[in-house]
């Protein structure tokens, strides 16, 4: 698996990953430490390249990627918990259909 996601489920081709308000440079939390700030920007950045990247391997790949910001987990858990199971409903249904 690329990337390291936090969530895999296999069977329905479901891979979640949780990204670091910091680490992934969020928009409404994430900041560039004032001491060698060069560097930080370039890691977020890459960072941020990084992520983009991720999720296009796993859309051409087939699969369902959700990223939640870690903002998300700690506000609102439960918005989290019901997209990730949404989604696991909509495969199963859609597993279902294919064997028929
Ligand atoms: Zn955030």
């Amino acid at each position: 698996m690329i990337g390291k996601p936090d969530i895999v489920i296999k069977k329905y081709k479901i891979v979640v990953f949780i990204d670091s308000c910091f680490w992934h440079g969020c928009k409404e939390h994430g900041h560039i430490p004032k001491s060698n700030s060069d560097y930080w920007a370039e890691k977020i950045e890459k960072n941020i390249m990084r992520d983009n990247m991720v999720t296009s391997f796993y859309k051409d790949a087939g699969w369902n990627i959700i990223r939640f910001w870690e903002h998300q987990i700690k506000q609102d858990l439960s918005i989290v918990i019901e997209t990730i199971t949404n989604l696991i409903e909509n495969e199963r249904i859609k597993q279902k259909n294919e064997q028929l």
